[in-house]
């Protein structure tokens, strides 16, 4: 089975100015198309680091990718490295320099001498296109008397390299567009088919716990994954043909699901948001919101959702009490005796929002996101969500503790709010269209 090294080039990732999100990138790809990755390394814009680097990389490592330096300008060095590394001359393709100068031509610029750089190769190495910027990468599978020329390990083991621009939007598009097919093709024998199980209301160990007899199985195997408040169990089987990795991952994803209940809320692709959207649109039912300590977020949320304007009625931030009280109705009285940040405050501001607006769904956050405010009793992350639909009214009492940032408190505070108009979706009929 290949394996993969990332080596991001840049001095600015050493020196802390950029954060090496690139290698996320990969790393999560990597994953995704079942290739292990054993090393990342990072090593700023040196010619002999560099080398060095190349070096170290192609003897434990099947596949190389890397990232930066791919530019017109001086320490830009990765493609003269690699020539150099490999022993090879650098050529120039005068199909890239024609891209490149219509490029500026395109733009109405004169092409700097500089970029004609971003046309040469190292002798024999393939192309990897860039359709959004004028640096091309290379795209290669190393022939064995280069890497033997080079003096690398095992020169008879199959080995690529792959290099990217450190523009991160440019790299992942040349990524979607090449580099994963590349691989796939070289590297890959059989077909991975994988499911990602989305929980929410369950912690990553509870969820651990209840599938510890799946998470020992190897084909598929079952692996779980937290972050932001939320888990993920992921269903994944490799197989001689797309077919048989499905037959393996599918029954065993269904079979989660069913045991999972209320707690699993889609898979892959889905988002809380946009599951709440399809429910309303299922149900035939709209919703309005009113937001203290999450600024809109929640609406943000709801929003980003294509056609959402279909199920939303009205969005209201009302971070001061005499908008809480003057456009929602929330009685002087609540606000005196139990405080904007009350279960009392967040079923007026629910019921209120809902009848301003005629909505069928109201929905209230109102909480302290810190980092200063907050009480004895009620601390930094104490969160109140109220909910009014179908004549009713509930609410739900957060405590995410002081620990999480700002951001994040108004993060899980808004997952928390969505998946309680789900579950509140759940229990009310579907209509027929
Ligand atoms: P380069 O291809 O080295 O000229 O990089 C172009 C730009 O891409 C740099 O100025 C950085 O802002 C950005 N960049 C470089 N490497 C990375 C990386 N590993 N992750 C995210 N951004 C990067
Ligand atoms: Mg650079």
């Amino acid at each position: 089975m290949a394996n993969a090294e990332i080596l991001s080039i840049g001095t600015e990732l050493l020196l802390g100015e950029v954060l090496d999100t690139n290698s996320k990138f990969f790393a999560t790809e990597l994953a995704r198309l079942g290739i292990d990755c054993y090393y990342r390394v990072t090593v700023g814009d040196n010619k002999d680091r560099i080398k060095a680097t190349l070096k170290q990389a192609f003897d434990r490592s099947d596949i190389v990718l890397t990232s930066g330096g791919l530019g017109p300008t001086a320490d830009d060095l990765t493609t003269e490295c690699i020539a150099e590394f490999f022993k090879l001359p650098m050529v120039m393709d005068e199909a890239v320099l024609k891209d490149i100068e219509r490029l500026f031509a395109e733009r109405h610029l004169s092409m700097p001498e500089s970029n004609k750089k971003q046309a040469m190769r190292p002798e024999g190495a393939g192309v990897l296109h860039n359709p959004n910027g004028t640096a091309p990468g290379i795209m290669w599978v190393v022939p064995e008397e280069v890497l033997a020329g080079a003096g690398v390990c095992d020169p008879a083991r199959k080995r690529a390299i792959l290099t990217f621009p450190g523009v991160p939007s440019e790299l992942v598009s040349m990524w979607a567009e090449s580099g994963a097919a590349f691989i796939a093709d070289n590297f890959l024998t059989g077909a991975i088919f994988s499911i990602e199980l989305k929980h929410y209301g369950i912690g990553e160990s509870a969820l651990a716990e209840k599938y510890s007899a799946l998470l020992d199985g190897t084909s598929p195997t079952v692996a779980p994954y937290a972050g932001q408040g939320e888990c993920r169990l992921r269903v994944a089987a490799k197989a001689k043909t797309m077919e048989e990795a499905k037959a393996l991952v599918i029954p065993v994803a269904e079979q989660i699901r069913r045991e999972s209940g209320k707690l699993c809320y889609g898979q892959d692709e889905d988002t809380l948001e946009g599951v709440v959207g399809q429910m309303l649109v299922e149900r035939n039912l709209t919703i309005s919101v009113a937001e203290s300590c999450t600024g809109g977020l929640v609406s943000k949320r709801l929003t980003d959702i294509g056609g959402s304007s279909q199920y939303i009625k009205l969005n209201a931030v009302t971070y001061a009490n005499e908008a809480k009280h003057a456009l929602l109705g929330v009685s002087q009285d609540i606000l005196d005796r139990f405080g904007a940040v009350s279960e009392e405050c967040a079923r007026a501001m629910a019921e209120g929002v809902a009848k301003l607006s005629g909505a069928d769904i109201g929905l209230s956050i109102t909480g302290i996101a810190g980092p200063t405010g907050g009480t004895a009793d009620k601390p930094v992350g104490t969160v109140y969500l109220g909910l009014y639909g179908n004549g009713q009214l509930d609410t739900k009492l957060l405590t995410l503790g002081s620990k999480l940032s700002r951001q994040e408190i108004r993060f899980r505070t808004s997952s928390a709010a969505l998946n309680m108009v789900r579950l509140h979706l759940l229990s009310r009929n579907l209509v027929a269209q």
